[in-house]
């Protein structure tokens, strides 16, 4: 695991350089952050948890091990009362780009019977090959997408499929350009749904946080079926979202505070419902070597007793006339 960890934190190191490089010899153009997977910015510097299987808390008279029961006196305002009510805990995942690892995520995902993940793909892009994004750590196939024939023959079929656009631009450099924002958008979710069946009503912003402005809000809402979108501004906190076109994710996959969160997520006992939103990409698993930390954190959320398992668009639509779109 040691090694493991010093080798994702040299790729940390050698993918910043990259980034940072390419912007200095391209004068750091918003393209080029655009063609950078989302989960290229520096994770948190926190101490390195090792992934372990977890064990179901036992049933004792302990506050921490029953939090459906009895929440904890800090989460009760006043600590005498009784308390009447006990927020639900949700859990979802994302993966983005439609990678060639998501065959393999899906096949734990099987193994422990669950499918709250959602993957955003861009259906521009079929087989596309990145290989900066993997070639300092000499892996330069990591990166690399489904095919059309791939994806046509049902490899997602039972998980939720969003849109990611059709070629991963910068809106943000197009957000004058209605016709482009709205093809990139809206063709993806025509292509997901003739490949899926499934009508999209959610996407991931491409490229890295702020990748989005009010404006190119308004012209999706406006002119596409989306109505949520998940940003790539780790909060670390389990809040929900403000509005579902800024949906700001607990952590990514990679984060270093993975498992502390997932952990002290399990003993939380809120009064007000809370979700824990992990995402990432599926070549992050291969890259960092985070398979079996990826099937630990499954194996947890799909064992505890407490924790709703939804995709990202089952837990809009539970919470859509809560949390507007727009903020
Ligand atoms: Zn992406």
């Amino acid at each position: 695991m040691k090694d493991s960890y010093r080798r994702r934190l040299s790729c940390l190191f050698l993918s910043s350089l990259l980034l940072l490089g390419s912007c200095f010899v391209s004068g750091c153009t918003k393209e080029d952050v655009s063609q950078t997977p989302e989960s290229l910015a520096p994770t948190q510097a926190a101490t390195r948890v090792p992934a372990k299987t977890p064990t179901k808390a036992p049933a004792t008279s302990k506050p921490t091990a029953k939090p459906t029961v009895k929440p904890t006196a800090q989460t009760t305002a006043n600590p005498t009362a009784t308390p009447t009510k006990t927020g639900k805990k949700y859990f979802t995942m994302s993966f983005d780009d439609g990678t060639v690892q998501d065959k393999r995520i899906i096949q734990i995902l099987k193994k422990y019977k669950v499918d709250c993940v959602t993957f955003f793909i861009n259906t521009g892009l079929y087989g596309a090959k990145w290989s900066w994004v993997g070639e300092s750590a000499g892996m330069p196939d990591v990166h690399t997408r489904l095919t059309e024939a791939e994806i046509r023959s049902g490899i997602y079929k039972g998980y939720d499929v969003a849109v990611h656009t059709l070629t991963h631009p910068s809106l943000i450099d197009c957000e004058n350009d209605k016709v482009r924002v709205l093809k990139e958008v809206g063709n993806d979710a025509t292509n997901i749904k003739s490949l899926t069946g499934i009508q999209p009503v959610g996407m991931a912003w491409p490229g890295v946080h702020p990748a989005y402005t009010k404006n190119l809000i308004n012209t999706i809402v406006q002119g596409t079926t989306v109505r949520f979108a998940r940003t790539t501004k780790d909060t670390s906190s389990y809040r929900l979202p403000a509005a579902f076109m800024e949906w700001h994710p607990t952590c990514s996959m990679s984060s270093s505070m993975l498992m502390p969160l997932a952990k002290r997520f399990l003993k939380r006992t809120d009064t007000e419902d809370t979700l824990f939103y992990v995402w990432g990409h599926g070549y992050e698993l291969d890259l960092y070597d985070l398979w079996d930390e990826f099937e630990a954190l499954i194996k947890m959320m799909s064992e505890a007793d407490n924790i709703i398992l939804v995709s990202n668009t089952e837990f809009y639509k539970l919470y859509k006339n809560k949390i507007p779109s727009v903020a």
